[in-house]
């Protein structure tokens, strides 16, 4: 290392200490540290977004001057604006982003030319060159139009997202809302349009996130007293993706903030794309002013997909994951799965995994065995009752016999594994599993947890029977 970027700025901040108010300067330059300097490019990490754009509004000139004498006419500055502390969040924006990502997600990165800045800025959100903001999307790449087949159930959505991919901000598609029940896809095209974008215009700043996160960031600037900057930050991109806005209901705050952001990104001929599991009109406590925002553009329903949609969304699947099925097993998943594409791809899932597991042929009877399961499961909600049933069935013995006051070894097991799968698959405490098992109490029900533990390292038969039940209730 020949200079170091600690070197640098406390050169530059010799020269700007001495040129500036004291005060400013505490303000406005203590907080900042100098990250690295590659060729003449100094980055500085900035604590937000706000902060930058104080800098570069009344400071541009002098921090220009100060690194043009250490580094020649040539310099540049990168701002490196750490996102979690404006919004106070340990890890904001996880969602969805490939692991590779880890490391660059925290941080937006702004790659100003000193240059084009050096003129007074009025208004800091059409200041010339904040095209290189750049912001982690949030987008998964396996999302896309591609691999998002379409049917009747979903054209008119599918077209419409096309169009604003084509021309984000610029149809009268703004917002574009996108409704539907659970598994239908929403989050998907709501991916597909942003991955789009990114491909067409990839200068423009595309952001996708769930209206939970986006509310746990606002809390967060409330109580970090950072709001301003939390505001800033969504007025400054242009296509803004939230996803299930529904969870805004009875949200008060969050929904006034949205508000404000939705009318500044609007008026700016920003592209906004929301989604929600109902139709505006069928939304509840949201205000009705937002409600009345979403519905100025346009609102489009994902539907359930018909057979002939079912079966080319899973031929495809199938295709990409280089398996083969027989039509008439597909068919038949199909046919019988119809309420969420979700279920769909999980029931395709278990089938391939059971056949490979079992070493045996995906054949009808296979397909068979597994929809019924799933038919039966996806309605089923895994209770205690439940539990005791499938306990007491694989082990030949009535649910009285399981919970009644005998110290039969086989049926003080048949209980404890009861006790133990409650534990596992319901969110029910120690206290409440003990009284529907039997009128036991926590402390038996947690011996039992911990007696199945060691029993089934000890045990072979045990684990078997472990293996085995885990295997029919997770079915
Ligand atoms: P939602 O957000 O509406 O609950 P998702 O977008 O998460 O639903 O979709 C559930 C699953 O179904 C995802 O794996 C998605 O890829 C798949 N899916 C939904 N619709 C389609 C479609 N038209 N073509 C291909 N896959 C689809
Ligand atoms: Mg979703």
């Amino acid at each position: 290392m020949e200079i170091s970027a600690e070197k640098i700025w406390n050169n530059c901040l010799v020269f700007i200490k001495d040129n500036i108010q004291q005060q400013a300067y505490k303000t406005w330059f203590e907080p900042i540290t100098p990250l690295k300097i590659t060729d003449n490019s100094l980055s500085i990490q900035v604590p937000s977004k706000f902060f930058y754009e104080w800098l570069e509004e009344h400071y541009v000139k002098i921090l220009k001057v100060a690194l043009t004498r250490e580094l020649g006419d040539e310099a540049r500055l990168i701002y490196i604006i750490k996102m979690e502390n404006t919004f106070g969040n340990k890890a904001p924006f996880t969602e969805s982003i490939p692991s590779s990502n880890q490391a660059r997600m925290n941080a937006q990165q702004v790659d100003a030319p000193l240059q084009a800045f050096s003129n007074e800025l009025k208004n800091p959100f059409v200041i010339p060159g904040i095209r290189n903001l750049q912001i982690e999307s949030q987008l998964n790449p396996n999302y896309n139009f591609e691999n998002f087949l379409e049917g009747d159930s979903n054209r008119l959505a599918r077209s419409a997202g096309m169009a604003v991919s084509n021309k984000p901000g610029g149809t009268s598609f703004n917002p574009l809302m996108i409704f539907g029940g659970v598994g239908l896809g929403k989050t998907h095209l709501a991916h597909a349009i942003g991955v789009e974008i990114k491909d067409k215009y990839p200068d423009k700043t595309v952001l996708y996130i769930s209206a939970e996160k986006f509310t746990q960031q606002y809390i967060e600037s409330v109580k970090k007293n950072t709001r301003n900057d939390f505001i800033h930050f969504y007025q400054v991109i242009d296509i803004l993706i939230i996803d299930d806005v529904q969870f805004f209901s009875g949200k008060s705050g969050t929904q006034d903030v949205f508000f404000h952001i939705f009318n500044h990104l609007h008026q700016n001929g920003k592209q906004v794309i929301i989604t929600s599991d109902k139709a505006p009109v069928d939304m509840q406590d949201i205000e009705q002013r937002l409600l009345s925002r979403f519905k100025w553009g346009l609102s489009a329903e994902l539907q359930v997909p018909d057979l002939e949609t079912r079966i080319s969304i899973l031929k495809n699947k199938l295709f990409r994951d280089g398996v083969t099925i027989d039509d008439n097993v597909l068919e038949y998943v199909a046919k019988n799965i119809k309420s969420n594409v979700r279920e769909l791809e999980g029931a395709i899932i278990s089938l391939i995994a059971q056949s490979s597991f079992n070493r045996v042929d995906i054949d009808l009877d296979l397909a068979k065995e597994i929809v019924n399961k799933f038919v039966k499961n996806t309605k089923r909600e895994v209770s205690i009752d439940y539990i005791q049933k499938v306990v007491s069935e694989y082990f030949q013995m009535d649910v009285a016999t399981l919970q009644s006051k005998t110290r039969k070894r086989h049926i003080v097991q048949a209980r404890q594994l009861a006790m133990y799968f409650a534990k596992k698959f319901t969110k029910a405490s120690l206290a409440t599993i003990g009284t529907q098992i039997g009128k036991r109490d926590h402390a038996t029900v947690l011996h039992a947890c911990k007696t199945v533990d060691n029993l089934s390292f000890t045990d072979k038969q045990f684990r078997k029977y472990v293996e085995d039940l885990n295997q029919k209730l997770s079915l």
